[in-house]
């Protein structure tokens, strides 16, 4: 062992049925931390999953003292795993990563390094998105693209989770306890001093995606409403450019009346009217209902998330002690 180790860092694993990976990407992380000159501690987030993952966590833990385990009462999803795992995390910096190696563990001590030079939040950007079809990259691009150009907070290109965050960070995004957790977002909000660093993104390296593209759009739904009224606006505009389109169109027919006499033949023009104006009221319906139904999620003020079991590292020289703002209350947490 080297010298007494200062600062901690945890990392935060979301799992959902990696049993076949968690191993191998274990491994890598242990030699990752074995370099360090930190004090070092994994907690893995096991979301519900539905194959042999809480064994093989359970197995990881009795062999290494660094890895914690928090346990949820069910598939809360990635974005709330991940909460949950930020709540309970103690260290001076924390590291959020995939199980499925598509975020190298290599590149922690980069992160590591920026985070010493001064950067609150140090992100991984991708370069290459190895393994994902041709669709997924362009939808992917055009989603950043877009959610770019209509949101006020500034969401880095080609980012994902993968990101180490100082403490004050951590303690700042613990402060946003809204349902709709579009963590691209919330990263963003926080703001502080960011640094990118670039990378390969590798192909999963076990198990499949449990992401298809019903989910994707629904997060691209999620994460436009949570973070911008954009949408709600686009209603308006469409709204005057219709009125102001049919205004135009009802003094032509005045003129043609005036000079050429009335024609009962206006059955299509009117039935074209009116089924693109009903198509404009709809689509105007839905998006103030997509902002509504957030609202009604928020104002039910339920808990993110509950925990089935806690197991903190069993190093005890990792024990320091954490100030949570938002610490779960006791009856969430069954030990
Ligand atoms: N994950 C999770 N809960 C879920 C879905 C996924 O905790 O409901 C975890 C999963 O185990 C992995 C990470 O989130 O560590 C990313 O999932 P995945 O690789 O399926 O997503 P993608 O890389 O395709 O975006
Ligand atoms: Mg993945």
């Amino acid at each position: 062992m080297q010298a007494p180790k200062q600062q901690l860092l945890s990392v935060i694993v979301p799992v959902y049925n990696e049993a076949d990976g968690i191993q191998e990407f274990h491994a890598r992380l242990a030699a990752v931390f074995d370099k360090l000159d930190l004090r070092c501690e994994v907690v893995y987030v096991n979301d519900g999953s539905s194959d042999a993952s809480i064994d093989k966590l359970q197995e990881l833990r009795d062999q290494d003292a660094r890895v914690g385990l928090i346990d949820l009462s069910r598939n809360f999803g990635k974005e709330l795993a991940m909460t949950a795992g930020f709540d309970l995390a103690r260290g001076d910096a924390v590291v959020i990563i995939d199980a499925d190696l598509q975020d190298p563990p290599e590149l922690i001590p980069e992160f590591v390094r920026e985070w010493r030079a001064g950067y609150d939040v140090v992100y991984g950007q991708r370069i290459t998105r190895q393994g994902e079809t041709a669709l997924k990259k362009a939808t992917a691009f055009l989603f950043y693209r877009l959610i770019q150009s209509v949101s006020r907070v500034r969401i880095p290109v080609d980012t994902g989770d993968f990101r180490l965050m100082s403490r004050r960070a951590v303690e700042a995004l613990k402060r946003l306890r809204e349902q709709h957790r579009f963590m691209k977002g919330l990263f963003a909000w926080i703001g502080y001093k960011a640094k990118a660093v670039r990378y390969q993104r590798d192909a999963r390296h076990a198990g499949t995606t449990s992401f298809n593209y019903w989910k994707l759009w629904n997060f691209a739904i999620e994460g436009l409403t949570s973070f911008t009224t954009a949408p709600l606006k686009l209603g308006t505009y469409l709204g005057f450019f219709v009125a102001l389109s049919s205004m135009v169109y009802g003094l032509y027919i005045v003129y043609k009346t005036l000079v050429h006499g009335s024609d009962v033949a206006g059955y299509p023009s009117l039935m074209v009217v009116m089924l693109f104006l009903g198509g404009v009221q709809l689509m105007g319906l839905g998006i103030i209902g997509e902002y509504l139904g957030r609202m009604f999620d928020e104002t039910k003020q339920r808990p993110l998330y509950l925990i089935q079991q806690y197991l903190p590292p069993a190093d005890a020289e990792t024990t320091v002690t954490p100030v949570p703002l938002h610490r779960p209350s006791p009856e969430t947490i069954a030990r």
